[in-house]
């Protein structure tokens, strides 16, 4: 079989004779042959299959660059280069998502979040927080926090993870006494987050160490400003909403197995006893991507959430978490039935839980 015409090579490729000009342009898709007098392009048939594989890729939107990456792989990294791509497009999608969700309802003004005309109660939370070294490790390199206004748990891993989950919890304090708008909410979030990786990042500078044990942490907080609350969170550690009695995740670990699960490589069973279950894709950390989950929680009174590290989610099943939280009222009871759960299964990590109740608070009477 002879080169083909441009026009024959775009209608068998599906690409657009433009779109060929331009992939000529950069390299990607030259053409067999160039006529010296007239510059026709043509292309030999062999060269089908790479331009339909640029088509696809384009399809699925992949920036030109990342298409020129996988043009220059073979099949598995190619693969694997894909999946990452759309790993990172879902993850965005959820956010945008989130986001869309809450302008939605915030520019309608019907948003689920609480307000003045629908409950007669201001609300507010109460709260506790508890952190144990568990029965194997040596030191405790987890956070937890809990005030009137942030809940935060944190679990700090390599070389001075106790100071870096810290220094991340540290980063969020001053939300508690801030004015926050309700509208400015999320930027503050993201700015305090933001904060709390420079300063992460600020220790592994000042510690010097090897690369492979440079400190950082996981960081899972809400914020609650009186009449909202946001969501931060960023690698393993978990947040749950119990309402009306049932447990609800409300976080996505950000560890490897889980975008392994999320792609169908590996079950929920096999990433639970995977060697690398406990790799983080994000986290606060120098070599880590840094980008936290973020958004704006509907609260109604009655919720319970619960905050707690891996040093809980990893060795205590969902159904035992459940029955603790919503049996046990006293939020520092909780948090103390909790901790000992992970005990008792081993303790072979640090432990962190936060309780937090949202209740509707008594209205003061004015004396007659
Ligand atoms: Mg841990």
């Amino acid at each position: 079989m002879g080169l083909l015409t441009i026009g024959a090579f775009a209608k068998a490729s599906g690409l657009s004779q433009k779109a060929l000009r331009l992939y000529d342009e950069l390299r990607l898709l030259p053409p067999a042959h160039v006529d010296p007098l007239s510059g026709y392009r043509w292309y030999a048939p062999e060269q089908l299959e790479r331009a339909r594989l640029v088509a696809w890729l384009r399809r699925l939107g992949m920036p030109l660059a990342g298409v020129q990456e996988v043009c220059a792989l073979d099949g598995p990294a190619a693969a694997a280069r894909v999946a990452t791509f759309w790993e990172r497009v879902e993850a965005d999608t959820a956010e945008r998502r989130d986001l869309a969700v809450f302008l939605i309802g915030h520019l309608s003004g019907k948003d689920s979040v609480m307000s003045d005309s629908t409950h007669h109660s201001p609300l507010g939370i109460r709260y506790a927080a508890l952190s144990d070294t568990g029965l194997v490790r040596e030191s405790n390199q987890d956070t937890a926090y809990a005030g009137s206004r942030l809940l935060a748990v944190a679990d700090g891993f390599g070389e001075g993870g106790a100071p870096a989950s810290a220094a991340a919890v540290e980063a969020l304090k001053h939300l508690e006494t801030e004015d926050v708008a309700d509208g400015g909410l999320l930027d503050l979030l993201k700015d305090a987050v933001d904060r709390a990786g420079e300063a992460v990042r600020g220790l592994a500078g000042a510690a010097g160490g090897s690369p492979a044990a440079s400190p950082g942490t996981t960081l899972t907080a809400l914020v609650w400003t009186g009449s909202r609350l946001a969501l931060a969170h960023i690698g393993d550690s978990r947040a749950y909403l119990l309402r009306d009695g049932e447990l609800f995740r409300i976080t996505r670990d950000h560890t490897l197995v889980r975008s392994m699960v999320d792609e169908g490589r590996i079950t929920v069973d096999e990433a639970a006893s995977h060697p690398q279950r406990a790799l983080l894709l994000r986290a606060l950390a120098d070599d880590r991507e840094a980008t936290a989950d973020l958004r704006l929680q509907d609260v109604q009174p009655g919720d319970r959430y619960l905050l707690c590290s891996d040093g809980l989610s990893a060795v205590v099943a969902e159904p035992e978490v459940r029955e603790v939280v919503a049996g046990v009222a006293d939020p520092q009871r909780a948090v103390a039935e909790l901790v000992a759960l992970a005990n008792r299964a081993g303790g072979p990590d640090n432990v962190s839980c936060v309780v937090a109740d949202v209740m509707e608070l008594p209205v003061p009477q004015l004396q007659p």
